[in-house]
């Protein structure tokens, strides 16, 4: 049989999107692979049941290169018989819904001493709400669900919103204490998650003192029982007065820990941190350890905009907003979850040209910082001290 009979698939774990530009995202590598049209409209009939030749015929002469690429990178399958897939090229809106924070609970086992929520509640996301904002976010082009809490996995049907997500593909990542994670939930946690992140706040005491005791060495034991059902582990830490010295200490640990990520910021004054006033750092004194953590995070934005122009997060009653941060300024519901991020997208992502620093020399990489802390300094449109710090400009200060 020659080569131009065979039927060329996507391959499982690979989806098609039309963001700004159309990518091929890798659920599981979290890897966006951007494509010209041409690869687009070529592998938009990498269904399995078109034959290569028929292919090839139209998607042009330099279609052969593009196959050699994605075949070596294990992006398409070849078959030698029809074996149909879905591809589906979904297209969403501009600024594209990439990252989706959904709080599923705001239970909680621990009550850490900065957490933005507040006191800790006894509400849950129903299954229904929660089914139809995931549905939503992927008809959207949505790639990765960030699911948080509260903890998590103190939901009662926790089992079965995991059955749920089971029909989407989306790359899913269980945002966790990581305390309540003994070896027997790791292993159920491996057939639904793509990875979980813990939060670790120091290397020991540090830790505990925002969380409780004993918290420390149950989420670090979470952590190995993750590793060891083969879950990737990525990191958050909070830079607070108490760890600020342990911070070369916790790039060794995660380094030789091979955690997938490590994100560090600086906490807003808001939630439980309002009244625990003694853990905060100021803007001068924390900025340099921003320099910390490695990977990518989803606060990020591309184009001219400021923080998050592809995230939003919807809390436990459904209703969105910019982040959790944001939460008592919601836009909308998630029960319209593409009008609620058109809103959004109007009324909380600004174009850098709007800000009150729009001519500081670093702007462009910069973006403002965040804008919650630029609201707690001195308005939606000023400069987030903690950058300025960060980035050695006094100017706007
Ligand atoms: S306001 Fe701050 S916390 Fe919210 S998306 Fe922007 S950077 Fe992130
Ligand atoms: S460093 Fe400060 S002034 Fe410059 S862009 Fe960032 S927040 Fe604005």
């Amino acid at each position: 049989m020659s080569e131009s009979e065979f039927y060329p698939s996507l391959a499982p774990g690979f989806v098609l999107r039309r963001l700004e530009v159309p990518f091929i995202y890798d659920i599981p590598g979290d890897e966006l692979y951007e494509l010209d049209d041409e690869a687009y409209e070529f592998i938009k009939k990498c269904d399995g049941k078109t034959p290569i030749s028929k292919n090839i015929l139209e998607a042009g002469e330099d279609a052969q290169e593009v196959i050699e690429y994605m075949q070596n990178e294990g992006i398409i399958l070849m078959h030698e018989f029809a074996q149909p897939v879905e591809i589906n090229g979904l297209q969403s809106p501009v600024p594209s819904l990439r990252y989706l924070l959904l709080n599923i609970t705001n239970r909680c086992n621990l009550a850490c001493r900065h957490c933005y929520l507040g006191k800790a509640g006894h509400d849950e996301m129903e299954p229904g709400v929660f089914e139809k904002t995931v549905s939503q976010f992927e008809d959207m082009g949505g790639l990765k669900l960030m699911i948080s809490g509260g903890e998590p996995l103190m939901h009662s049907k926790f089992r079965e919103l995991m059955d749920i997500l089971s029909s989407y593909k989306l790359r899913t990542v269980l945002l966790s204490n990581g305390t309540l994670i003994d070896d027997i939930t790791a292993k159920k946690l491996s057939a639904y998650v793509h990875e979980v992140q813990v939060s670790i706040d120091g290397t020991g005491s540090s830790h505990d003192l925002l969380r409780g005791n004993g918290s420390y060495e149950k989420a670090m034991k979470g952590i190995i029982n993750l590793k060891n059902a083969g879950i990737p582990v990525s990191v958050a830490t909070m830079v607070h007065r108490y760890n600020k010295g342990e911070f070369d200490g916790m790039q060794k640990l995660f380094s030789n820990m091979d955690v997938v990520s490590w994100g560090v910021d600086i906490p807003c004054e808001a939630g439980n941190l309002s009244g625990n006033r003694e853990f905060i750092l100021d803007a001068r004194d924390a900025a340099p350890f921003l320099e910390y953590g490695f990977g990518e995070a989803a606060h990020e934005s591309t184009g001219n905009f400021t923080c998050g122009s592809h995230l939003c997060s919807v809390a436990v009653d459904g209703s969105v907003s910019r982040c959790g941060f944001f939460d008592e300024e919601p836009v909308g519901d998630a029960g319209d979850l593409g009008s609620a991020w058109d809103k959004l997208c109007k009324d909380y992502l600004w174009m850098l040209d709007r800000l009150d620093c729009a001519d500081c020399g670093v702007i462009n990489e910069c973006r403002g910082g965040c804008r919650f802390r630029a609201k707690l300094y001195r308005g939606i449109l000023a400069p987030d001290p903690v950058m300025c710090h960060a980035k050695g400009v006094s100017g706007y200060l």
